[in-house]
């Protein structure tokens, strides 16, 4: 399944698809509404309700700047190349891709990239490897719940 998702490279799949960070699938999930400014929480409810309304959209999976930092009071902190933040949370990202075996660029619907991320960390990850010391992990759904 995985493999058929794969579709990185396709020019006419690439342009209809959001680029979404892969820490980011859980993120997405865990999201009440608060953010770092109400531009940010705006923009993330709007991508949100976009993917619920389009569960079949493509997701480019990266470990780089995407549409919801795009709106995030912090994107010059975390694309700055050696910052500790942006290494923080490009290693995320990264534990996430290993954790899902994919690779930098995979393309894959987004109700398949959720499903998958739920199984994948339920059966091998602790929420604390992914999310670390972030900020929102007592307001974060997908952190806080028990049983995944
Ligand atoms: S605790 Fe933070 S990093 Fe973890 S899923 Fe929630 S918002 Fe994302
Ligand atoms: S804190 Fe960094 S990774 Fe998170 S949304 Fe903002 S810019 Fe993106």
């Amino acid at each position: 399944m995985l493999k058929k998702s794969n579709i990185a490279g396709s020019d006419s799949a690439r342009s209809k698809c959001l680029k979404i960070r892969a820490h980011h699938l859980c993120c997405i999930q865990g999201f009440q509404g608060y953010g770092y400014s109400p531009a940010f929480a705006a923009n993330l409810r709007a991508i949100i309700s976009d993917i619920k309304a389009f569960p079949s959209r493509h997701l480019e999976l990266v470990s780089k700047c995407d549409v919801i930092c795009a709106s995030c009071p912090s994107k010059k902190e975390c694309t700055a190349q050696e910052s500790v933040i942006s290494r923080r949370i490009r290693n995320m990202d990264l534990f996430v891709m290993e954790k899902l075996k994919i690779k930098e660029g995979t393309i894959m619907k987004a109700d398949e990239a959720f499903r998958l991320i739920n199984y994948q960390l339920t059966n091998a990850s602790r929420p604390e490897e992914v999310c670390g010391t972030c900020k929102w992990r007592q307001k974060c759904l997908w952190y806080m719940q028990d049983e995944r």
